[in-house]
């Protein structure tokens, strides 16, 4: 069982590592901010609580938050683990966290803020599968259109330049409370993340003792 957390800013590329680190090892990827998102697109009661505070790249109630954490984690889908991502972002939320589970490693990718502008601004997503696209270097085959199942790709509402300055103010003044708490206990590995995606997740698989990442096995290589 192998239980491990990611964190990084916006764009460092959490969901692209943690998909990469998933398939091969069974994991379980549970990206919060995906949870809410799809409650978003959903129209579900949880959507519109946090629909307004997710656009203004605000951070959600910390009760919401661990409610669906709590939830997510409890349909035990993950016998041989998980990988969370977006969570804690907080003191209290990594307290919460800690009191219920042992975590193996927390991965922390790396990246300056301006380069964070830069990806986070030209980021897309599909709409349908939620893949993450950059027009910069990860570009679709056909101009927005999913490669992998032909949805329609859209902007995250809260890429914008508004958001993004809230979104990274946030990150930087609780990130490092977060990381202290998770350093006294845990093993925390800073990895830099603006190699390409597969030497970031070869240098987060030598980090956390794992065996290599085979590229054919998830067939998604991208940022
Ligand atoms: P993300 O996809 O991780 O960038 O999250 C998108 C948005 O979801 C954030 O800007 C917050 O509004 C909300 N969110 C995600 N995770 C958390 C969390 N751990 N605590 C509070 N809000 C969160």
């Amino acid at each position: 069982m192998r239980k491990y957390v990611i964190m990084g800013v916006q764009g460092s590329g959490k969901g692209t590592q943690s998909q990469m680190l998933v398939t091969d090892l069974g994991l379980v990827h549970i990206g919060v901010g995906d949870i809410f998102r799809w409650n978003v697109q959903n129209h579900t009661k949880l959507g519109a609580q946090v629909r307004r505070t997710m656009a203004a790249g605000e951070l959600v109630s910390d009760d919401l938050v661990e409610e669906v954490v709590r939830d997510r984690l409890t349909q035990h889908d993950w016998n041989f683990g998980f990988i969370i991502d977006g969570f804690p972002r907080n003191r209290r939320q990594a307290e919460f966290f800690l009191e219920s589970y042992d975590i193996d490693g927390v991965i922390v990718l790396d990246l300056p803020d301006s380069e964070v502008r830069r990806r986070v601004l030209n980021r897309r997503l599909c709409a349908n599968c939620g893949m993450d696209y950059n027009l910069i270097d990860s570009t679709p085959k056909e101009a927005g259109k999913c490669d992998m199942c032909g949805g329609e790709l859209i902007t995250r509402e809260d890429d914008t330049e508004e958001a993004l300055a809230v979104r990274l103010r946030e990150y930087h003044a609780q990130t490092e409370e977060v990381l202290e708490i998770f350093r006294r206990k845990e093993y925390v590995f800073v990895v830099d993340a603006r190699p390409a995606p597969e030497a970031v997740q070869d240098q987060i698989r030598k980090c956390l003792a794992l065996p290599p990442f085979e590229p054919g096995e998830t067939g998604n290589g991208r940022a």
